[in-house]
């Protein structure tokens, strides 16, 4: 649309393009409208209680509105409305609201205050956070602000991993952040997973559900892959449980209740997003929704690895990913192990033994430029730790500015990626550690975390000369749109580089400007003097490694928070 609008103003006198616009303003509107009248009527219990606002988040799974509910006394509180996707699967449904009612409402996890259902319609209602775009921000924080952000986010993580709920969709639109309030909220929980020993009890019907979809993925006769409607054969006590945990906060107001799958929807159904209990959010397309021969899949992945790798004019590495066919990785593949041995291990081919291959199902939620190395590589065991490595990618954009900092459209230019960044011999070092073998065809050295940092800001003594720096260094790619247009605009906009003259000018200018100089000095935010802490913790974040990454409580207790106030 937006292209679009751009196309005309170019041809129409401003008045016009004016016009144009406020058409384009009313449109939207009116499909807000349209939107808001809808969801009254697919949930009339809404009517008398809320007035809907406006939309404030519309993703492939909900849309989510602001409204005020009508107190008795007399006074108005705003809500955030969460309106699911009727055909979200019901045991997702009730597992997202199971995390919200059992871990949310403390230590910056969203909580829930009401939920509606009427047939397929399902209605979350939270306490509403006014929050920033992190987009807009990102550029005016000060290195404090990003300090207590970093920590609010570990806070938040550490009382979910407590109860066993991986998120593995930690991002900064899912943790919202009021900046003048200092408040902070982890949301949406539409992809969680349960730990083994998780305390979420619907987290681990969830888990076996999707341990049955994936393994009947195999199965011959179920032709649609995944995305075809399970019914629901668990226990319908535990989806009620939930919902009478829920019914007990909502008073009066309503009735939560599971629905269990049935049949009659199936033939429509196909056809339309569907959530599966696996938590497969709909990337990964070519991967998980055919059901193809392991063949296919590995020569197709290398394929989308050679158009990924020109689109990245500077990185001629072309990866691929297996499973290192020893004892370990068969381990590690646990529901589908595989009595096979092949020599094409570390190999630039596929032998018939591995083309025989099932495909290895593992949960890949998430968004492709925070995904953890062993969610890339499809490691099917997978802990909080994927979380962390999230949250390292966010600090990441903190510290360097640049936002979002990965920007990949599939797994393996994703970890292509990473390597430009982490190493692509540490990358390979640690895969093998989780059973996975990475071929890759260049070897890329690791970045120092400081120095990359300052550089993307701005903010390093060799400033002066970043505009050719920026524009000719491969180095921070990851970190810019791949189109060469943006990438000037970015070079031009790097913040730091005025700030790095002002101090150039200060240093000269001894007398008479101590009073300027303090001035100044607080325009850096305090950038020019960010701790080794910072970087060592960005370090222990993005450890390849997920046995071995910092924890979410280790991350508290690290030296770069000893005098944040809890
Ligand atoms: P989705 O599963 O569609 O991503 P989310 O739960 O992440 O849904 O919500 C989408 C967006 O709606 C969020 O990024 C945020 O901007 C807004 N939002 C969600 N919950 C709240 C809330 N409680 N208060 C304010 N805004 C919210
Ligand atoms: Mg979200
Ligand atoms: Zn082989």
């Amino acid at each position: 649309m937006e292209t679009a609008l751009k196309a005309h103003q170019d041809e129409q006198p401003p008045l016009q393009a004016e016009n144009f616009c406020r058409k384009h303003e009313k449109n939207k509107l009116s499909g807000v409208k349209k939107d808001i009248e809808k969801i009254y009527e697919a949930v009339p219990q809404l009517v008398n209680v809320f007035k809907i606002k406006e939309k404030i988040g519309e993703g492939t799974f909900s849309s989510v509105y602001l409204a005020t509910a009508q107190l008795q006394a007399g006074c108005e509180e705003k809500m955030a409305l969460k309106h699911l996707i009727p055909t979200s699967h019901p045991l997702r449904i009730a597992a997202e609201l199971q995390c919200l009612t059992v871990a949310g409402g403390q230590d910056n996890v969203m909580g829930v205050k009401y939920c509606f259902r009427k047939n397929d319609h399902v209605v979350i209602v939270m306490p509403y956070l006014e929050h920033e775009s992190f987009l807009d921000i990102l550029n005016s924080l000060s290195f404090e602000e990003v300090r207590e952000y970093m920590f609010n986010l570990f806070k938040a993580l550490r009382r979910i991993h407590h109860f066993g709920i991986v998120h593995r969709d930690v991002k900064p639109s899912n943790f919202l952040y009021n900046r003048q309030l200092k408040k902070y909220a982890l949301v949406d929980f539409g992809l969680a997973q349960g730990t083994p020993d998780t305390k979420i009890e619907l987290l681990r019907v969830v888990q076996s559900e999707s341990q049955q979809e994936s393994c009947s993925q195999n199965k011959p006769h179920l032709t649609l892959g995944n995305r075809a409607p399970v019914s629901v054969t668990a226990p319908r006590q535990i989806a009620q449980q939930s919902a009478s945990k829920t019914s007990d906060n909502i008073g009066s107001l309503s009735q939560m209740q599971i629905k269990q799958g049935k049949e009659g929807k199936e033939g429509s159904v196909h056809h339309s997003v569907q959530r599966s209990v696996f938590g497969e959010r709909n990337f990964n397309i070519h991967s998980s929704t055919y059901p193809e021969s392991p063949t296919v899949k590995l020569i197709k992945q290398s394929k989308v690895m050679d158009v990924a790798s020109r689109k990245l004019a500077t990185k001629k590495m072309i990866i691929s990913t297996k499973a290192v066919n020893n004892g370990v990785a068969r381990k590690a593949a646990n529901s589908c192990p595989a009595i096979l041995t092949c020599d094409c291990y570390a190999t630039d081919r596929v032998c018939s033994v591995c083309l025989s291959r099932r495909q290895q199902v593992a949960p890949r939620a998430g968004t492709p430029g925070f995904r953890a190395p062993e969610v890339l590589t499809k490691c099917p065991t997978q802990t909080t730790a994927i979380d962390m490595w999230s949250a390292g990618i966010i600090f990441l954009s903190l510290l360097s500015g640049r936002y979002p900092f990965y920007k990949a459209s599939d797994d393996l230019t994703a970890l292509a990626q990473i390597m430009t960044i982490r190493g692509s011999r540490e990358t390979i070092q640690a895969a093998k550690t989780f059973g996975k073998s990475i071929l890759c065809t260049k070897e890329v050295p690791a970045q120092d975390l400081r120095t990359l940092c300052e550089r993307l800001r701005g903010t390093n003594s060799s400033c002066t000369k970043s505009t050719s720096d920026v524009l000719t260094n491969p180095l921070h790619e990851p970190a810019l749109a791949t189109d060469t247009d943006k990438k000037v605009e970015f070079a031009s906009q790097t913040p730091g580089e005025n700030i790095q003259q002002l101090r150039n000018s200060c240093h000269e200018d001894v007398n008479g400007l101590e009073i300027k100089i303090t001035e100044k000095a607080t325009d850096l935010k305090g950038w020019d003097r960010v701790p080794d802490e910072a970087y060592d913790l960005l370090d222990k974040l993005l450890d390849l490694n997920p046995a071995t990454r910092i924890t979410a409580k280790e991350a508290l207790l690290h030296r770069f928070f000893k005098d944040v106030r809890m």
